[in-house]
């Protein structure tokens, strides 16, 4: 009996039969872009393919140039895009999977000035004002997705997915906020639905009945002005009759300020949305947004929410999440812990998605862990993130691997990261390079120091030993009330009513939120995270929004932040996550002082200037979230027995640390050895 019976059960579309029911859904990667990318997300679709996944589906293309989103080559649009893709669905087949060409209008999300929507409303979350289209371009616009399905059958393809969903154009018609066209493509929700199912007719019609056709339906759009649920049903129906195969399930726009998939969204807590969907349509559907574990997807399919399960970045994380969960080996997934570090913050930034867990996505052809040619005796010291990723990778490819981690137990900083609300998930990270270290055959010393006379018999010495907190040199820093943020989050101080956090980064604010929701809502539960930020299930709301707006917040304490630079609040966290925790502690009142000096902390509280006057910022408990200063106590110790050290992590640079560049350098480093 397999572990995960229903995700590994065939699924028949007449035509061909999908192995299981995972699919890897549409990530854009950003190699789209690259002059060498086609070449790089053949090998990136095929080592996915290979991993096990039923159906891959590409990151978007535009079927015209008006619909690109970044406004480079990202499109199928030519004979010449055609020629140019080929090399992909033959990298995917020869892996033995099969591939369907995302065809992605962007409509006003387009980043760049030809853009073009039903009406010319610009995105808040664009600059970019769009032109509204004439009906002459309409139509040419339905024919260009029709083309681009046929281009896609020639490049070999398996099939095409349309993107009717997260704002895109399609979406742009069906919504009244952004169509408030007169003619026969807007007005009634009958004429708002005609582009999207003249889309998928015309698709269906040019591309062939044997050629897999999905549909991503916006199902749950989280913006006013959006679709009710009805309407929602109404353009399932049509879109079922119109000739998709498969039905995608869409969650939010794009410009929606309610997380879709951010840690903050339990696992698999959007499935309610797609079983909705049965009562309209009978073809297969798929259920998406945070479903990251095998169980999960077994959950949903059990429970006949979906008859699949979309897996993005979750197939970043791991290319063999489909063979492993087979397999019945859980333990051996890398689990995608949502943080969007190295995919999404990647790609918002202009670069190519990796993953924090996994720093050989996206570089496929650039990062290979190849057995070593000498096999070396290697010592790492520290079991954070840097040295995990380290040992592991070096012990896989043949040396003799000590890993000396002094605490009592592996993680370092991901151990402080998951008892942040909503960050739970790093767990899964340290327990899976744990795993990974065992089979490898790294040996573990817990709970010791490593001394320099220990590590000069290696051949290699990579210090891991990561940071120590910043204690900033403020007059009344030892005052019984000042606390670190370490001994907070490790439930070592009783924290009082008044807080100041000193240092508003990435720290201060995860320890804000860590204060104010540490009691509160659940993190796992879909209808506790639904009542928090205002979705409803009733079928009548436009856009799937609460009138009421989201749950009260009820502080347990009255925060303030306080930074000496004059920068905005929150500049240096994720772009795709940093508003979720801006909009938590705006909710809930805590007050943000930026440009000030620090003058001393007593009984008080903490004295400031800001803005060239003097205040006291009441205080029970002053945390400080200062920075980092880099660990490196064994180094002088090391070079003193003539021997060189690498070091990686935050012991090579303290300063914009983060999990993810110190699991690429452990990595990178482990692959050079
Ligand atoms: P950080 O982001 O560098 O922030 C340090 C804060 O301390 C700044 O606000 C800085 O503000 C203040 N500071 C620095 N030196 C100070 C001094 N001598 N006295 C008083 N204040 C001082 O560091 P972090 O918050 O420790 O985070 C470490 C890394 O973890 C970050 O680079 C981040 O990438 C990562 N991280 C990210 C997230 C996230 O994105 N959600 C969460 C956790 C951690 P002023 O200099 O303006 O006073
Ligand atoms: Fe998942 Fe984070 Fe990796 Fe993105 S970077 S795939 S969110 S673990």
């Amino acid at each position: 009996m397999p572990a995960y019976p229903h995700l590994f059960q065939p699924l028949d579309l007449g035509f061909v039969k999908l192995p299981n029911r995972i699919m890897m859904g549409s990530m854009h990667t950003g190699l789209e872009e690259l002059p060498d990318g086609i070449e790089r997300l053949a090998a990136f679709y095929a080592e996915r393919a290979a991993g096990g996944a039923a159906l891959i589906v590409t990151g978007g293309f535009s079927p015209d140039d008006a619909g690109n989103l970044s406004g480079h080559a990202a499109e199928m649009a030519s004979t010449s895009d055609r020629d140019r893709h080929k090399p992909i669905p033959r990298a995917v087949h020869e892996a033995g999977g099969r591939v369907c060409l995302q065809i992605l209008h962007a409509g006003r999300y387009g980043k760049h000035p030809r853009i073009v929507a039903p009406s010319a409303i610009r995105s808040p979350i664009n600059p970019n004002s769009p032109r509204e289209l004439t009906a002459a371009e309409i139509e040419t616009t339905i024919d260009a997705f029709a083309r681009s399905a046929v281009l896609a059958r020639e490049a070999g393809y398996d099939g095409v997915e349309i993107m009717g969903s997260e704002g895109y154009l399609i979406t742009q018609f069906l919504a009244l906020r952004t169509n408030q066209r007169q003619d026969d493509w807007g007005g009634s929700f009958e004429n708002r639905m005609r582009f999207g199912i003249e889309v998928v007719r015309r698709t269906r019609a040019a591309s062939g009945k044997d050629f897999i056709l999905i549909y991503r339906l916006s199902a749950l759009e989280l913006v006013e002005g959006g679709q009710t649920t009805e309407e929602i049903l109404t353009m399932a129906r049509a879109i079922e009759a119109a000739g998709a195969d498969i039905m995608n399930t869409g969650i939010g726009w794009h410009e929606a300020r309610i997380p879709t998939i951010a840690q903050a969204v339990p696992r698999g807590g959007f499935a309610w949305v797609t079983r909705r969907l049965r009562e309209a349509v009978k073809l297969p559907l798929v259920a998406s947004n945070r479903i990251n574990a095998p169980e999960i997807g077994e959950e949903i399919i059990a429970r006949g929410d979906a008859d699949m399960v979309s897996l993005a970045r979750s197939m970043l994380a791991d290319a063999e999440f489909a063979n492993k969960a087979k397999a019945g080996d859980r333990a051996g997934i890398n689990i995608c812990i949502a943080c969007n570090q190295a995919c999404l913050d990647h790609i918002f930034s202009g670069q190519f998605a990796s993953c924090l867990v996994n720093p050989r996505a996206g570089r496929e052809t650039q990062l290979a862990y190849l057995p070593a040619a000498r096999k070396k005796k290697v010592a790492v010291v520290g079991g954070g993130p840097a040295g995990l990723s380290c040992a592991a990778i070096a012990a896989e490819r043949g040396h003799a691997v000590t890993l000396f981690e002094q605490a009592g137990e592996l993680g370092g900083q991901f151990n402080l990261a998951k008892r942040i609300p909503g960050k739970q998930e790093f767990a899964e990270s340290v327990a899976y390079y744990a795993e990974r270290m065992k089979r490898a055959g790294v040996t573990v010393s817990l709970g010791v120091k490593a001394s320099d006379a220990e590590l000069a018999a290696f051949d290699e010495i990579i210090l891991a030993t990561g940071i120590d907190p910043r204690r900033p040199d403020i007059p009344g820093i030892d005052h019984p009330k000042v606390a670190g943020y370490v001994d907070v989050l490790r439930g070592k101080i009783t924290v009082g009513q008044n807080v100041v956090i000193i240092g508003a980064g990435g720290i201060g604010f995860d320890l804000a939120l860590y204060l104010l929701e540490k009691e509160g809502h659940s993190q796992t539960d879909p209808q506790a995270f639904a009542t928090h930020w205002g979705i409803t299930k009733d079928p009548a709301a436009s856009g799937g929004l609460d009138a009421k707006g989201p749950a009260a917040a009820r502080p347990p304490h009255r925060i303030t932040m306080l930074k000496r630079s004059a920068t905005p609040f929150g500049k240096t966290l994720g772009l795709s996550t940093g508003w979720v925790h801006r909009i938590e502690l705006a909710r809930n009142g805590v007050a943000m002082i930026k440009g000030v000096e620090y003058r001393r902390i007593d009984d008080a509280g903490v004295h400031i200037t800001a803005d060239g006057k003097e205040a006291c910022i009441a205080a029970d408990t002053v945390i400080l979230c200062a920075g980092q200063d880099a660990k490196r106590d064994l180094l002088a110790g090391v070079e003193g027995r003539g021997r060189k050290a690498h070091l990686i992590g935050g012991a090579r640079e303290a300063g914009e640390l983060d999990a993810k560049r110190a699991m690429l350098e452990g990595a990178q480093l482990a692959a050079s050895l």
